[in-house]
């Protein structure tokens, strides 16, 4: 429930509202906004009678939420979140145009430090790299587990690089954080309430993919639990869902974007190589992404595809990564007078 206030309201109208709401059991959160004073309504698991608030003057509306989500949404917040990933890095709002790469998988020393010192080289501000890998087969690479989260830890203190990787069970979120500077959640983990309250505790930017065959109202409500937990620093990632198509590994549903961007104040991303498998649809999607207003890409790169334990065929080779920097510099108009941050 959102209770919006007259524009006389005194902070007395404001404290007594809050206080009834907390008679009823219940928790006031403030809502920011220039235009209006509102304050919102959440721990109610169903309707809220607000016969207690029809004597309240200063109440201008009593706006029911009914959606399964309510932090998220732009009722509750309606300006742009900004998410700051370190003191110079933005993403969210009108923050430049973020581009976030890296191997889908971390391998060894070689291959992390190789992509690393190119990416930084290019002023690329974020790597990717997968310590723990959700694969679908038991048999398939797993990934370098603890060794991997070691090499990132380094990587980033060596090269001056934020790091971003996907953390998979509720257990080692502490560990990865600590050597992370963005956690990720897979899209295999997006309904993973116990991981999602867990990351809600901690104090760092969480991605957050959206599940294979997630509707947009259940992703919302997957970003619900971290932001209830205390953690308001969600990234949004479409990463292509199920369909019927075989042709490419997902259906990139790139029509998410301006749709979550209405709908929510989370800065919203797009992953063109996991949406499509292929190589050489990743460069179209990628501009088409900026086209359509994601706030940036998460993008695999790897400095020898052919031999990749995971994702090769969708993963850029280095020219190929540096030839997509530039076009997508190309599309500046798009991006907003302060350009792409690379
Ligand atoms: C990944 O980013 O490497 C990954 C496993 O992605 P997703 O969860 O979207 O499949
Ligand atoms: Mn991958």
């Amino acid at each position: 429930m959102l209770i919006v206030m007259h524009h006389g309201a005194t902070e007395r109208d404001i404290e007594q509202v809050k206080k009834t709401i907390a008679s009823l059991g219940l928790k006031p959160v403030a809502i920011p906004g220039a235009e209006r004073t509102a304050i919102g309504v959440i721990g109610n698991q169903g309707w809220v009678d607000d016969s207690a608030f029809r004597e309240i003057r200063a109440i201008r509306e009593i706006i029911h939420v009914t959606k399964p989500y309510k932090l998220v949404s732009r009722d509750f917040h309606p300006a742009d979140t900004v998410v700051k990933l370190s003191r110079s890095v933005r993403i969210g709002g009108k923050s430049p145009f973020l581009t976030i790469a890296g191997p889908c998988a971390i391998e060894g020393r070689e291959q992390l430090f190789k992509t690393a010192r190119f990416l930084k080289s290019l002023g690329v501000p974020v790597l990717r790299g997968g310590a723990y890998k959700p694969r679908t087969s038991p048999h398939s690479f797993q990934g370098l587990r603890e060794e991997g989260l070691d090499l990132l830890d380094e990587v980033r203190r060596a090269v001056g690089i934020l790091v971003v990787t996907e953390v998979m069970s509720p257990e080692h979120v502490e560990a990865v954080a600590g050597k992370s500077d963005i956690l990720q959640i897979g899209a295999r983990n997006m309904q993973n309430y116990d991981l999602l309250n867990e990351v809600g505790r901690i104090n760092k930017p969480v991605i957050l993919k959206r599940g294979l065959s997630a509707t947009v109202e259940e992703w919302l409500a997957s970003a619900e639990y971290i932001l209830l937990g205390g953690n308001r620093e969600v990234i949004l990632c479409e990463r292509g869902i199920r369909t019927f198509e075989t042709a490419t590994r997902n259906t990139a549903d790139l029509s998410v974007i301006p749709l979550v961007k209405a709908a929510s104040h989370l800065p919203v991303i797009f992953d063109p190589s996991h949406a499509t498998g292929k190589r050489s649809l990743v460069p179209p999607m990628s501009l088409a992404a900026v086209v359509v207003g994601a706030h940036g890409l998460l993008v695999e790169v790897h400095p020898s595809p052919e031999t990749a334990l995971s994702d090769g065929p969708q993963s850029l080779h280095f020219r190929e990564f540096e030839r997509l920097l530039a076009e997508l510099r190309s599309l500046e108009k798009f991006v907003g007078k302060q350009g792409l941050q690379k």
